[in-house]
């Protein structure tokens, strides 16, 4: 997988990465996927709403496992929970426009 040659849609800081998110088209084979070496997470750009929301954070998830160390050996259930909840809290305070762009793309009916 080469890094795209588009500007990213926007980037997601994780820890001490930028992480490049781009909407691409789909293959059907995944809806989603992130590459640690090219720091980018691809989207499928036919998802919308709760399935766009749920695709990004799970590309986020896979960051965090990566960034966090959680790949390498077995993990403790207890310090996987852990990792992923400061790292959230980190990506939450760092990315104003991601959690802008969450709230608009999981609109609310009354
Ligand atoms: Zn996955």
């Amino acid at each position: 997988m080469s890094k795209q040659n588009i500007e990213p849609t926007m980037t997601i800081k994780v820890g001490g990465i930028d992480i490049d998110v781009f909407f691409v088209p789909g293959d059907n084979d995944s809806f989603g996927d992130f590459t640690y070496l090219q720091t980018q997470i691809r989207v499928d750009s036919r998802l919308e709403g709760g399935a766009l929301v749920d695709t990004l954070l799970h590309e986020v998830f896979h960051a965090i496992w990566s960034i966090g160390q959680l790949k390498e050996k077995d993990q403790e259930e207890e310090r996987a929970v852990a990792v992923m909840a400061s790292y959230m809290t980190q990506i939450l305070r760092d990315n104003p426009h991601l959690v802008k762009w969450i709230t608009k793309n999981l609109p609310r009916n009354g």
